[in-house]
């Protein structure tokens, strides 16, 4: 069977499709690039907030409104998990829906494919056994889906169940496969990442997995951790990301508010707990780059709740901010409770980011005539908006693909290429930087200084 999927949502979703992918290409069923290919098309959708579940009926009706009669369409993921109804609802002549992580079930109703296409396939896996990866010189590793933890506003539990961890040996056999096939960055997800192997009754069952990982793909230059959970960032776990040559000093732990009352009604984990999790991973990584998140507009957040908030950044300077207006989830404690109007919460997220956005210039501007590493990651070069001549667009270690900032570089490289480069110029977000030299990473992954050279 010919099958075409697109991916809504987050990274975590999008490793998802590639466990999917892998299932249905162990059934030799064959991908094709677009839809009116396919003999069944597949979306993988998202149900996180309004916004994201609006995405996914809309991408859903848009596919069924041009599929053949012959054509299939399943809808699968985190919005069929909590709102299948409302999707069929919605769009009444889905095939099937699925909840999340349901490929199992999905390729036993499929079973293996009776015909086969003579379509071009991915390179086979350097590891036998071990299906297909992105051909991107990053990719995620989840390393656990589900959460135990009580967020009086997140559905993800609901969705996803209780924590479970993958495996030490299919993650690190994944990463091999991954290494093998060129990937420079290891993007490490998971709901809450530092409660990997708690499941297993592991106590700093991360630190232990990052150690291994670490020693198993020596040539993936950077390891990047995301989703840490406050309280759950160790002196152990602080101490092996200082200690192993690619974990990358970077952090995204998601706070949420910078209120203890608020936190406290979000069943969170307090500011003392959140500012010690911080100062260990400071100690032991005196230039870590810090993400974090937080929601604006939870309900009952006064003026003085949020200007704490306001305090908290000022006080933390975080290098990177992500924030959210709080929208309702459907089945959430939060939900019942009386909201704030929208005019308030999008008062208080422009007041937020309007700080966010100074610090982070403040932090880029003290990188300027720093030398860094750069992973370049744009196919495309952008031409010459910040001065004359290409640009190429990549990123430092210290931004994670897609939320962070970016780095311009004078000249075109190819995606993948990791090249040295000095910082000449900071903007709010994104750094103006000039090729110096070789990468300090490891010889077999440095790119020579050479612009491409168009035909
Ligand atoms: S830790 Fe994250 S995923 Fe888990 S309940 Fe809280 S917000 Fe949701």
């Amino acid at each position: 069977m010919r099958y075409h999927l697109t991916t809504l949502g987050c990274a975590k979703n999008t490793v998802d499709s590639i466990r999917l992918e892998r299932t249905l290409r162990n059934l030799r069923h064959t991908p094709v690039t677009t839809p009116d290919l396919a003999d069944l098309i597949l979306v993988n959708t998202c149900g996180f907030i309004d916004a994201a579940k609006d995405e996914s009926i809309q991408t859903v009706k848009t596919l069924e409104s041009a599929r053949r009669p012959n054509q299939q369409l399943y809808v699968i993921g985190c919005m069929t998990q909590i709102a299948a109804t409302e999707v069929r609802t919605a769009v009444p002549n889905i095939t099937a829906t699925y909840g999340a992580e349901a490929w199992e079930q999905i390729a036993a109703d499929l079973g293996p494919a009776s015909d086969t296409y003579d379509i071009p396939q991915p390179s086979p896996s350097p590891l036998e056994g071990e299906g297909w990866g992105e051909r991107s010189s990053s990719a995620y590793l989840k390393i656990s889906d589900g959460c135990d933890r009580p967020c009086t506003f997140c559905i993800i539990p609901t969705i996803k169940g209780r924590m479970h961890s993958d495996t030490t040996e299919r993650l690190i056999n994944e990463a091999r496969w991954l290494a093998a096939s060129g990937v420079k960055e290891l993007v490490l997800v998971a709901q809450d990442s530092t409660a990997y192997g708690e499941d297993a009754g592991q106590r700093d069952g991360l630190a232990t997995f990052l150690e291994r990982l670490s020693e198993a793909v020596p040539h993936v230059p950077w390891i990047r951790l995301m989703y840490a959970y406050p309280g759950r960032v160790t002196p152990r776990l602080a101490h092996a990301m200082a200690a192993l040559p690619n974990i990358v000093p970077y952090m995204d732990m998601p706070l949420q508010h910078g209120s203890d009352a608020v936190l406290h009604r979000m069943k969170r984990p307090s500011l003392r707990v959140a500012r010690q999790s911080i100062q260990h991973v400071r100690d032991a990584m005196p230039d870590i780059a810090l993400r974090t998140t937080f929601i604006v507009g939870y309900p009952g957040e006064t003026e003085r709740e949020f200007q704490e908030l306001l305090d908290f950044v000022q006080e933390q300077r975080f290098h990177h901010i992500g924030a959210f207006t709080y929208s309702p989830q459907p089945g959430t404690p939060a939900a019942q409770l009386p909201q704030l109007t929208e005019k308030t919460k999008q008062r208080r997220y422009a007041r937020l980011m309007e700080l966010a956005q100074a610090i982070s210039l403040e932090h880029n501007r003290a990188l300027v005539g720093q030398e860094l590493d750069v992973l370049i990651e744009s196919e495309t070069p952008t031409q010459g908006e910040h001065g004359t001549g290409a640009v190429s667009v990549g990123r430092t270690h210290r931004d994670a693909p897609e939320v962070d900032g970016l780095a311009l570089v004078k000249g075109e490289y190819p995606a993948g290429t990791m090249i040295r480069v000095r910082v000449d110029g900071a903007l709010h977000y994104d750094l103006l930087c000039t090729p110096v030299g070789i990468s300090s990473v490891p010889q077999a992954l440095a790119i020579p200084l050479h612009p491409i050279t168009r035909p």
